[in-house]
């Protein structure tokens, strides 16, 4: 699933490659991709408009079009937004296709049907989406230790699940919680109200670290994930214990252990982090 080094890599790949460009057209092949509002609204919001900037919010792209309207793309478990040719052959699982004025087109594809795009104006965002909701971007600035460790403090539980709750920070998944964990050897299980200052501030060091050197590998591909020119991302190969069940830890050496933690799979080495 692509997260916030996948999709800032999306964000700056269409930031080089759509902005200033004019959709010329949009045929929607399947009525459920439409997230917001009805298909024949969605399409008179984009069609003719021009494509002035892109930004990330959490996992959201938000394309902001001269109509006024700002154009969401959720690409949610497997979706991929491909820069391609008109004339390139149309492959299982394409969903939605963006006919741009340079003759080059966008194409959304998705295997698993989870994938949503909207058009709506800023107000509509915040009502529909609630993105005033979303706590402040992991990689942001503005996140400074002391508001991370506040945010962090006024919540009570394990912390794998809370660094996976997109209103405490937004962008953390489950690759990049997992790793973070290992990397300052703390358990999926253990939980916020057990850990020191010191340990909130190993962990946002590495929330920060990690997500940075992913960004400059252009992400991480463990299945599906792919760039906007279809190229996969690097940082799979730095991947300590995500996916890597049963595999050597890195560290110690023994087996790396894998299990459903807040209702998702976390990876972490029993061992090494406690
Ligand atoms: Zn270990």
């Amino acid at each position: 699933m692509p997260e916030l080094p996948e999709v800032e890599t999306i964000k700056n790949d269409l930031a080089g490659l759509v902005v200033r460009c004019r959709i010329e057209r949009v045929e929607v092949l399947d009525r459920l991709v439409v997230r917001y509002p009805d298909v024949p609204t969605f399409v008179q919001r984009v069609e003719r408009a021009e494509i002035l900037s892109v930004r990330r919010r959490a996992k959201y792209l938000l394309l902001s079009l001269s109509s006024g309207y700002i154009l969401s793309i959720q690409l949610m478990v497997t979706g991929q937004l491909l820069a391609t040719k008109p004339e390139e052959p149309r492959r299982k699982g394409l969903r939605l296709i963006f006919d741009l004025d340079d003759g080059s087109q966008l194409r959304l594809v998705d295997s698993s049907f989870l994938a949503r795009v909207g058009a709506l104006s800023e107000g509509e965002l915040e009502s529909e989406f609630h993105l005033d909701e979303l706590g402040p971007e992991a990689n942001a600035p503005d996140l400074t230790l002391e508001r991370f460790k506040e945010r962090l403090r006024a919540r009570r539980g394990m912390i794998k699940p809370l660094l996976l709750d997109q209103r405490l920070v937004a962008g953390l998944g489950n690759i990049y919680a997992d790793e973070v964990l290992f990397a300052v050897r703390i358990g999926p299980r253990c939980r916020v109200e057990d850990l020191s200052d010191e340990d909130i501030s190993r962990i946002y060091d590495a929330m920060r670290r990690i997500l940075t050197a992913a960004i400059a590998q252009r992400g991480t591909t463990t299945r599906s994930y792919r760039d906007v020119l279809g190229r996969k991302g690097a940082y799979q190969s730095s991947l300590m214990v995500h996916a890597r069940a049963g595999q050597p830890c890195p560290s110690c050496g023994g087996p790396v252990q894998s299990s459903m933690i807040g209702g998702r799979v976390a990876y972490f080495c029993p061992a090494c982090q406690r």
